[in-house]
């Protein structure tokens, strides 16, 4: 078959499409290749893409573009497709509901979609306490309500967050993220009132979780002053900054610390949140009960939700008006995310997403037996990362994380890439994917590795 062989229509996504690895040209094919061209024409250079394809469906574990090349998965369009793209109970909920209507704006006529979403984000958010939900459209909005509600709560200003912390690219969320290049530079001024502490990194600080809290609270006393602290912002597991899992102990002594001293704790689960980590939510793997939540990405199989979900008393500090927007909580976006929460509570993703674990990080430990490029692989359930390393020194290796990346994607395998350094290749397959297919994805894999 030839690329103009393809069929005109493209293919329904979905868990029917074929399950499979399929190259008919190399990528960019020529359909993808003109895209692109209109692309660059018509789209601002700042919006880039790492996948050089024109995605037409995808579904269980590939995506497919228009020149009819099947690409393995392992991206989720970053963490957002966790029960499966195009997934029958989101389609379903979709279409019965945008036949319905598509918009009311729930400050002005409430409906109940919403108010099914907030219910059961107060039911599966961890901790058992009186809690209360609001929806927006994206993470970085959550974040900036999160640090709203703490700030009005607590009467005070200041806001903590962490080295390699990822919160968005809005003015606010754009002061907590740590990385400059490329989601700062030349955008500011930043926000004020926003203090940066060091997080725990086991792999390069060497220290012990209450160890590296103690650093951080230390800071936060000394240079800010719980007094002047409305909330403390933190990603469990630290997505763009390179998959980071904190050590053992790290967290709640972060957690205790803040309760002790009338500071809001934030758990930022946008990318950790629903299923992904072999939990629910990333907070329950390290026992912590986060005082506000933060939600999106995985949330509606894919449409824009997000939400703060916390204690009431916390939520209810707002007066009326002083939280929402026009879109925020979507009807259309809400009927997805009941179907999504749904499939997460009863199809069975928390287990599945410990499986896809058992896969990917026994089979990455294996490689970084045998390739010492390989510092580190770390994660839980299925977020899962290798960071590069230059062997005898231990610096990081982003031209080698970049090379491998892009000969995973020529070779059909969408892997993305992250770390504060550049030097992180993270697994975020959705949990809808076939092992077979996982599998084979990590085949090439280990060999994007062996040829570089
Ligand atoms: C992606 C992400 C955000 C921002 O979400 P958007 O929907 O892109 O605004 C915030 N926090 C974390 C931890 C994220 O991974």
């Amino acid at each position: 078959m030839s690329a103009t062989d393809i069929i005109a229509a493209p293919p329904l996504g979905g868990p029917t499409l074929p399950q499979e690895r399929r190259m008919i040209t190399s990528i960019p094919g020529p359909r993808s290749t003109e895209l692109l061209e209109r692309k660059s024409r018509a789209v601002a250079a700042g919006v880039g893409h790492t996948v050089p394809i024109s995605a037409v469906a995808a579904g269980g574990g590939v995506v497919v573009d228009a020149d009819g090349n099947s690409l393995i998965d392992l991206g989720s369009g970053i963490a957002v497709t966790s029960v499966g793209n195009a997934h029958p109970k989101v389609v379903a909920a979709v279409q019965a509901q945008v036949a319905q209507f598509t918009h009311t704006c729930f400050m002005i006529s409430p409906y109940e979609s919403y108010v099914e979403v907030a219910e059961a984000l107060n039911r599966v958010t961890p901790g058992d306490h009186e809690k209360k939900s609001a929806l927006f459209n994206s993470g970085a909005e959550a974040v900036e309500n999160a640090v709203k509600i703490a700030r009005k709560y607590t009467k005070k200003q200041a806001v903590v967050a962490f080295d390699h912390a990822y919160h968005g690219r809005t003015n606010l969320t754009m002061a907590l993220t740590a990385k400059s290049m490329p989601y700062k530079s030349g955008f500011g001024p930043f926000a004020s009132e926003i203090y940066r502490v060091p997080t725990s990194y086991p792999y390069r600080d060497g220290l012990s979780g209450p160890e590296a809290a103690t650093k951080a609270i230390s800071l936060i006393e000394k240079q800010i002053g719980a007094d002047n602290l409305a909330a403390v912002i933190i990603e469990p597991i630290q997505g763009e900054g390179g998959f980071i899992v904190p050590a053992e102990g790290f967290l709640p002594t972060v957690v205790e610390w803040c309760r002790a001293n009338n500071v809001v704790f934030i758990a930022d689960e946008v990318q950790t949140g629903f299923a992904r980590t072999g939990a629910m939510f990333a907070s329950e793997l390290f026992g912590i009960v986060p005082d506000l939540v933060t939600t999106a990405k995985g949330i509606a199989g894919g449409l824009p939700l997000a939400a703060v979900t916390g204690r009431a008393e916390i939520m209810d500090a707002s007066h009326a008006g002083g939280l929402g927007g026009t879109y925020g909580g979507n009807p259309i976006a809400c009927a997805a995310a009941v179907a999504s929460i749904d499939v997460f509570e009863n199809d069975g993703l928390i287990e599945r997403a410990r499986e896809i674990g058992e896969i990917l990080t026994p089979r990455l430990t294996a490689l970084q037996a045998s390739d010492p490029r390989i510092g580190d692989v770390r994660g839980a359930g299925a977020m899962v990362a290798a960071e590069f390393v230059h062997p005898e020194t231990g610096e990081p290796d982003a031209a080698l994380t970049g090379a491998v990346a892009k000969a995973c994607i020529a070779a059909g395998v969408i892997v993305l890439t992250c770390g504060t350094y550049g030097n992180v290749i993270r697994f975020l397959p959705p949990l809808s994917i076939p092992d077979a297919l996982l599998n084979e994805g990590l085949d090439v894999v280990a060999s994007a590795l062996a040829e570089n």
